[in-house]
């Protein structure tokens, strides 16, 4: 099977990114794209927020963004990811092309924002049409603007429009909001916030930008003309893992992805970067600082894994304690050991055996703490530790051998 040091999927900001911060740092890297590398971006005329470039189009930045990764020589790979298979720690990718092992994977394979799929709205995306308040609301200073949707999202970016719009209407399915009852409170207490309720759009109406909404009561049949210049489209936003299996790794509500400060999710060697994972803020640049945390998380997982490996399982006799990192007398005994080793002119490798789990799982560590000898990988002799004397036996079963 094919093996790769770093395999990220997704060539969007995040993915890109990851894919330099992997190579600069020395990995090896393949990434996978099943689409256009840029990610998200492709789809926006405007961008005016990644710093250092006042004023972009989406397209512009995202190639520019493939360029630079390019500069640093990431293998990319134009295939869609089907499949992600974690055995005995082994991390196994599955493409549509065939399997390949990764010592660490990085999923920046973003998100979906949920389309209305009426006539007119794919038509004027980028020019009226957006999923993204943010990102575009300062090109609606002083008109009037539409939001579709009922949920906290849509309401929030209705408030955070009023900075900008003159006018915020809130078209909404429903007889009223499902969202949380503060920013509903705040929102109906907005001169600027117009709550357009039982109704939903039928056609985003415009030529060369959006002109109005057509719109329909869901009670009573009855269609109208909303004379809008912009539409911001709330109605969900989903993070693209269909190819993990229902349960597979730790997620919040909503299937977004749930990872630690440097990107690992629950699974030891997977991190996750980027629109995928749960995190409040969805942008360019916080996809692009995740790609930059989680390829120097990847690079230490990758680093160690290869330093364990020399260290335990390439010698021809060794004495290891596995220990966990999260349990004060077992912090405590390592300490202890190491300094009971040192004195008897003994060497042993201590391990953190709750953080290294693929290297527990590999040798058969049941249980924290044990204590092994090993000879060229293989497991000679275990026991259970209490104190570092125990320890003894297995040198005394080295010397016999
Ligand atoms: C219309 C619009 C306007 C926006 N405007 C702005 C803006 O002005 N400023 C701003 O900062 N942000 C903006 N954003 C948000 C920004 O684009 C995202 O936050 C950012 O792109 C997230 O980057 P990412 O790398 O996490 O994911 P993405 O950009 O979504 O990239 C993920 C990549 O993974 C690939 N992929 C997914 N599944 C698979 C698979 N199974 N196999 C292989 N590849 C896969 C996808 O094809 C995609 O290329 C906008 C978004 C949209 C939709």
């Amino acid at each position: 099977m094919e093996k790769r040091e770093l395999v990220v999927i997704g060539a969007g900001p995040a993915g890109l990114t990851a894919a330099i911060y992997g190579r600069r740092a020395g990995l090896d890297v393949l990434i996978l794209e099943k689409g256009l590398a840029g990610g998200q971006i492709n789809i926006t005329d405007e961008i005016e927020n990644w710093p250092g470039v006042p004023h972009s189009t989406g397209a512009d930045l995202g190639r520019a963004f493939k360029e630079h990764a390019a500069t640093f020589a990431p293998e990319f790979r134009d295939v869609a990811v089907e499949g992600l298979e974690v055995r005995e720690g082994r991390k196994i990718v599955v493409t549509e092309k065939g399997p390949i092992e990764a010592g660490a994977v990085i999923i920046a394979s973003g998100a979906s924002f949920r389309r209305l799929g009426c006539p007119g709205e794919a038509e004027l995306i980028g020019r009226g049409v957006s999923y993204c308040a943010v990102c575009d609301a300062a090109f609606f200073q002083d008109v009037e603007v539409a939001v579709v949707g009922g949920g906290n999202t849509a309401v929030e970016e209705a408030l955070y429009l009023t900075r900008f719009a003159s006018k915020v209407y809130i078209v909404h399915r429903r007889d009223a909001f499902r969202a949380d009852r503060i920013p509903v409170d705040r929102a109906l207490a907005s001169e600027k916030i117009v709550p357009v309720y039982d109704s939903v759009v039928e056609r985003v109406n415009g030529t060369e930008m959006v002109e109005s909404l057509t719109l329909k009561n869901v009670r009573t049949g009855e269609i109208s003309d909303l004379p809008v210049e912009g539409v911001f489209v709330f109605v969900g936003t989903e993070p693209n893992v269909s190819f993990l299996a229902e349960g597979q790794l730790r997620r919040s509500r909503g299937g977004w992805i749930v990872t630690d400060e440097k990107m690992e999710t629950s699974e030891e060697g997977v991190f996750a970067a980027g629109d995928v994972r749960e995190k409040p803020l969805r942008q360019v640049v916080t996809a692009a600082a995740d790609g930059a945390v989680a390829a120097m998380s990847a690079y230490s997982a990758v680093s160690e894994e290869q330093y364990l490996d020399g260290l335990l399982l390439k010698p021809d006799e060794v004495v290891a304690l596995f220990f966990s990192s999260i349990d004060e007398e077992q912090m405590r005994l390592s300490s202890a050991t190491e300094a009971w080793a040192a004195e008897r002119g003994r060497a042993v490798v201590v391990v953190d055996g709750y953080r290294f789990r693929r290297m527990s799982e590999k040798l058969g560590v049941e249980s924290l703490p044990a204590a092994l000898l090993l000879h060229r990988g293989e497991v000679i002799a275990r026991r259970h530790v209490t104190v570092p004397g125990d320890l003894g036996l297995l040198y005394d079963r080295s010397l016999e051998r």
